[in-house]
């Protein structure tokens, strides 16, 4: 009996290693790779350029679940930021799609595009950025 419980115990904790092993992990990859891992299916040989700060990674992920959802043969052409919001282009024009994809814009401008807090955030600067406060008054931010 004691050894099945040591077992189930042991069992547990590797689990429980896993998992924060994992969360770490997803935590130091791009956006293009947890979008890579989580949702191949998005992308296809003539993508542009696909990339943004890790602090929208949430939200990238959430909107790709979106769109596979509304469309599930859907591929992104190109995902950037721009003039401090998040752009993403679809290789093809639907209006669901077009809707899921303005809301993800709207959602970016109030998360720092590098730490992903919705905290202090403003759109500002010479170089349009979405950002925190204190991530702002990092001198290497870019
Ligand atoms: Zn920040």
């Amino acid at each position: 009996m004691n050894v099945i419980l040591v077992f189930v115990f042991l069992w547990m904790l590797m689990v429980v290693v896993a998992s924060i092993f994992r969360y770490i992990d997803r935590r130091k990859m791009s956006v293009y790779e947890v979008v890579k891992e989580d949702y191949p299916s998005l992308f296809h040989n003539n993508m542009i350029s696909f990339g943004c700060g890790k602090g929208w990674k949430k939200l990238v992920l959430k909107t790709c679940k979106r769109l596979l959802k509304a469309n599930p043969k859907i591929k992104i052409d190109q995902l950037k930021e721009k003039f401090g919001g998040l752009r993403i282009y679809l290789n093809v024009y639907e209006p669901e799609t077009e809707k899921i994809v303005d809301e993800a814009e709207n959602e970016s401008f109030k998360i720092c595009e590098i730490c992903g807090t919705r905290r202090n955030v403003t759109v500002e600067g010479s170089w349009v950025k979405t950002f925190c406060k204190r991530c702002r008054a990092r001198p290497d931010w870019w």
